[in-house]
């Protein structure tokens, strides 16, 4: 039994009570219920209202004395691989989240349990650039007692087709566990998931998806709005993703995981960096920031993908910053006390101001990093769950 079925069941005396002693809605209990954690910020209270029903509660009595599996959340998870947005189910993200959920809790109060990847191997291949998703791949990994090894390949020297096809047979020489694989053509991490035994993650490949990147942004939300008893729902926030959409697997993965959590998703950005086919993505579409941010909750910065333009699709940074770059005064248009995200690395002055970026009241950008480590834990747990239970 989770530990907080039986915190709620045997100390409070089931979900109504609790909510009552709580002080809280019994739909928030059903949450903590239904995950299998309640979030550490709750603690004290749980710990506080517990005396009165005579009960002596520790930090420890939070954790569960083993680590969750993905069908403890009530779900048999099932996926081999975490590839895009698009091969899971709601209730597959919502067993990812509550993993995350679980090893932020954990990471913060004690070492996690090591022995979650004990023998197996982690390899993190990356064809592309990275500073914050292959090192979260890499803590991620050790801290769940996997062996890790990352290699970065230059893309330079790599010729697309045949090349990644003989990389891949060449890891799956390695029997490796686990692949997290970035590469910069659409497509090459789904391309080696067939071609190897083994499990395989999209750290971003090209302009399409970045599904752990959407994950953590999720799960970061989540913490965000259940702050100050609010609900950690994403479900009818409004969400403006702004910027270089044309160019960001980051907006791609986000719009579908948001649109499946129930939120209204904004895309703002000049015409020249918005896809041709988004008015197809089930979202609402801008050009100004002025309209596009009014009543927004939450805004998602991206960074321009300069890399990834031949010719010229702003006239000037400077020009693109007075008009969609976040700044104090169009953060003003959205709503009051709204929140901001970028995926990182980001471009100072460019899209976002500095002030912004660094203001603890209102950015997320370094929880994203923080949570970023715990979401991937979950996932490399799920997954490896996955295979330990494959016939
Ligand atoms: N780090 C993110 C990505 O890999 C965003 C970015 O690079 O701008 O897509």
């Amino acid at each position: 039994m989770s530990y907080s079925k039986s915190i709620i069941d045997d100390i409070f005396g089931g979900i109504r009570p609790a909510a009552r002693a709580l002080d809280k809605a019994a739909t928030t209990i059903q949450g903590w219920y239904d995950a299998g954690t309640i979030p550490q910020k709750h603690w004290p209270d749980v710990m506080e209202a517990a005396k009165s029903f005579n009960h002596h509660l520790t930090p420890d009595d939070f954790f569960p004395s083993q680590a969750p599996s993905p069908s403890s959340f009530g779900y048999a998870f099932d996926k081999m691989h975490c590839l895009s947005i698009d091969d899971f189910h709601r209730p597959d993200i919502e067993t990812l989240l509550s993993l995350g959920e679980y090893y932020l809790d954990l990471n913060v109060q004690k070492s996690p349990d090591r022995s979650v990847l004990k023998g197996k191997t982690l390899i993190n291949v990356f064809f592309e650039n990275s500073t914050r998703t292959e090192k979260s791949f890499e803590l991620a990994g050790k801290r769940l007692g996997a062996d890790v090894i990352s290699m970065q390949i230059a893309s330079s020297s790599v010729k697309k087709g045949e090349t990644l096809l003989d990389t891949a047979a060449t890891l799956n020489a390695m029997n490796p566990d686990i692949l997290t694989v970035r590469h910069g053509s659409s497509g090459a991490p789904a391309l080696l998931a067939q071609k190897v035994s083994c499990s395989v993650i999209n750290a971003g490949d090209g302009i399409h998806e970045h599904p752990t990147q959407a994950l953590l942004d999720a799960l970061t939300l989540r913490q965000a709005f259940a702050r100050d008893g609010g609900d950690g729902q994403i479900d009818g926030l409004r969400i403006a993703i702004c910027g270089d959409i044309l160019h960001s697997r980051v907006a791609r993965s986000n719009v579908k995981l948001l649109n499946m959590l129930g939120a209204e998703v904004r895309l703002i950005g000049p015409p020249t960096l918005l896809p041709i086919d988004a008015d197809r993505w089930g979202v609402d579409i801008f050009h100004d920031m002025k309209t596009g941010l009014k009543g927004c909750d939450v805004i998602m910065m991206l960074r321009l993908q300069l890399e990834r333009m031949n010719g010229a699709f702003v006239p000037s940074k400077r020009e693109y910053f007075h008009f969609h770059g976040l700044d104090r005064t169009k953060l003003g248009y959205a709503k009051d006390g709204a929140l901001v995200m970028h995926p990182g690395p980001m471009n100072r002055g460019v899209e976002i101001s500095s002030d912004i970026a660094d203001d603890p009241e209102i950015s997320l950008i370094t929880q994203q990093v923080e949570t970023g480590v715990a979401m991937r834990m979950g996932i490399l747990h799920a997954l490896s769950d996955v295979q330990d239970k494959a016939p």
